[in-house]
C-alpha cells in the first residue's frame, strides 16, 4: 500500500525518444502486475496492451520493465500536448498546492470561468455562448440532451450508425455497438432514434448531401421533426472507425436542423482540441454547431469535458438544473489553460497538420501495393486505415488483430476501432518526433506486409 512499490520515473519530453525493447512485451514485471490486476480488478474492465506504465512523453510510453513503446494512441486521443506535459504538470502542482477543490456550486473559482472564457474564445461561431463542466465525455453528451431537450421542450434525440457517445445509460443509447458497450446492459434510455451515417468507403456513389438527404428522411419519416431536440453527431466518427462524412453531409445535416429547430450538438470528445489540423474538426467545413462537447484532448490527460454553446439554449435549463460535485474540478481546469496554451504558442495544430500529411503518405503507399488496406482516411493527427478482404469491402478483423498484435508485440501502441473491428487507428501525441513516426511506420509496413 505504498507509493515505492512503483519507481518514481520523471516522464514528459525529457524522455529518452526511442523505442527500446529489452524484454519481451509484456515484460516479467507487467506480467506479474497483471496477475495482481486479476485479483483485484473486475476482468469486465480489460487492458489492450498490458504494460504497466512508469512515464510517459514526447513520443514514447515508459514501462515497468524499462521497455520503451512509441505511442501511436495518446491514451485515446486524450495526451495531445503530450503526456506529463511540463506546462501542465506545472499547472497541475501549483493548483495542488493551492487547493484541490471546493465544488463550483458552492464556493467557485475563476479556472472554471477561465475555461469557460477560452471555451467560447476558441468554439466555432461568433455568437454568444456559455459553458458547463463536467468530468467525463458522457457525461457531457448525457448534460448537452438535457439542455437541447429544457430548450426544445421535446425528447427524441437522433444517433447515428457507428456513433460512439460514451458508456452511461443514456450514451450507451446513443451508442450504435452492441460489443462490447452494450451487451447485457439494457434496457436503454427511450426517445433514441438513429439514421443512417455518411461513410464514403461503404457508401460509394453517395455524395454528402445526398447522403444527408437519406438520414433526414430517416427522421422525418420515422420521429417527426417537431418531436426531435437534437441530432447528436462525431464530425469524424472516433471508435466507430473514423469514419469522415462525405463533403457537404454535416452542412446539409445542419441546415436542416435549424429549419427545423433542432438543436444540432457535435460531439468533439475525440476529434477537438488541434487533433484533426483544426482546433475543432468542425472549422473543416466552416459548420457552427448550436452546442458543441468537449473532453479527451481538454486538459492533458486530467478529467474535465464540457458543453459549450448557443446562450439562449445553454440557458434554457433552471439555475441549479446543471452541475455535479467534481465538475470543472480546479487542477482539471489548471490543466486545460496549459493545454490551451501550449497548443497555441507550440502551433500544435498546424503540428497536427504535418503529422496527419505524413501518416496519409505512408499509409496510401501501403495502400498501393496490398488490396487488403481498402481504404486510407481521416485528418491531422487522426488518420485510420480500414482492412478488408483483398480487393472488396468485405471487413477482415482478423487480420486487424494479427497486426496490431504484431505492432504491439514490436514496441508500437496502435489501437483498433470500427463497427466491425477491422480499423488501425493513429492518434499520436502532437509531441512525437518525426523520426519516431518515420520508425513506427517503417515498422507497420513490415508488420502488415508479413501479416
Ligand atoms: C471517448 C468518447 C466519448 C466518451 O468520453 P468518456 O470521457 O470516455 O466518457 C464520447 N464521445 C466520443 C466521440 C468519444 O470518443
Amino acid at each position: 500500500m505504498t507509493h515505492a512499490d512503483t519507481p518514481a520515473v520523471q516522464g514528459g519530453p525529457e524522455l529518452a525518444q526511442e523505442r527500446r525493447l529489452v524484454t519481451e512485451i509484456p515484460g516479467p514485471r507487467s506480467r506479474e502486475l497483471a496477475a495482481r490486476k486479476d485479483a483485484a480488478v473486475t476482468r469486465a474492465v480489460g487492458t489492450m496492451l498490458p504494460v504497466y506504465t512508469v512515464a510517459a512523453g514526447g513520443g514514447v510510453v515508459v514501462d515497468v520493465d524499462g521497455n520503451s513503446l512509441i505511442d501511436l494512441g495518446s491514451g485515446i486521443a486524450v495526451t495531445t500536448v503530450g503526456n506529463a506535459n511540463p506546462c501542465v504538470s506545472a499547472a497541475v502542482a501549483e493548483q495542488a498546492a493551492a487547493f484541490t477543490h471546493t465544488c463550483f456550486m458552492i464556493t467557485p473559482y475563476d479556472g472554471y470561468v477561465r475555461v469557460a472564457e477560452e471555451l467560447a474564445r476558441l468554439t466555432p461561431g461568433q455568437h454568444e455562448k456559455r459553458s458547463a463542466l463536467f468530468n467525463s465525455g458522457a457525461e457531457a453528451v448525457e448534460n448537452a440532451v438535457k439542455i437541447a431537450r429544457a430548450h426544445t421542450k421535446r425528447q427524441a434525440v437522433v444517433a447515428f450508425d457507428h456513433a460512439y457517445h460514451g458508456r452511461t445509460n443514456l450514451t450507451m443509447a446513443l451508442t450504435a455497438k452492441n460489443m462490447p458497450y452494450k451487451h447485457g446492459f439494457g434496457p436503454f434510455a427511450a426517445e433514441v432514434y438513429r439514421a443512417p451515417m455518411s461513410y464514403p468507403f461503404r457508401d460509394a456513389g453517395v455524395d454528402g448531401p445526398a447522403a444527408a438527404r437519406r438520414a433526414i428522411d430517416v427522421i422525418e419519416k420515422q420521429v417527426g421533426a417537431t418531436n426531435l431536440a437534437a441530432v447528436v453527431i462525431e464530425p469524424i466518427q472516433g471508435e466507430g472507425g473514423f469514419v469522415e462524412p462525405a463533403p457537404g453531409f454535416l452542412p446539409a445535416l445542419l441546415d436542416w436542423c435549424r429549419a427545423n429547430d433542432v438543436v444540432f450538438i457535435a460531439d468533439e470528445v475525440q476529434t477537438g482540441f488541434a487533433r484533426t489540423g483544426d482546433m475543432f474538426a468542425c472549422d473543416h467545413e466552416g459548420v457552427v454547431p448550436d452546442l458543441i462537447v468537449t473532453a479527451k484532448g481538454i486538459a492533458g490527460g486530467l478529467p474535465l469535458a464540457a458543453v459549450t454553446g448557443r446562450a439562449e439554449i445553454m440557458d434554457a435549463p433552471h439555475v441549479g438544473g446543471l452541475g455535479g460535485t467534481y465538475g470543472g474540478n480546479p487542477i482539471a481546469c489548471a490543466a486545460a489553460l496549459a493545454v490551451i496554451e501550449t497548443i497555441e504558442t507550440d502551433g500544435l495544430v498546424d503540428r497536427a497538420r504535418a503529422i496527419g500529411k505524413t501518416m496519409l503518405d505512408r499509409l496510401t503507399a501501403l495502400q498501393a501495393d496490398d488490396p487488403r488496406v481498402g481504404d486510407v482516411r481521416g485528418r491531422g493527427a487522426m488518420v485510420a486505415v480500414e482492412l478488408v478482404q483483398a480487393g472488396t469491402t468485405e471487413p477482415d478483423a482478423a487480420l486487424t488483430a494479427r497486426i496490431a498484435a504484431a505492432a504491439h508485440a514490436q514496441g508500437l501502441v496502435v489501437l483498433t476501432c470500427g463497427t466491425w473491428g477491422n480499423v488501425l487507428r493513429f492518434l499520436p501525441p502532437l509531441t512525437i518526433p518525426d523520426h519516431l513516426l518515420a520508425e513506427a511506420f517503417d515498422l507497420l509496413a513490415q508488420i502488415i506486409k508479413e501479416s
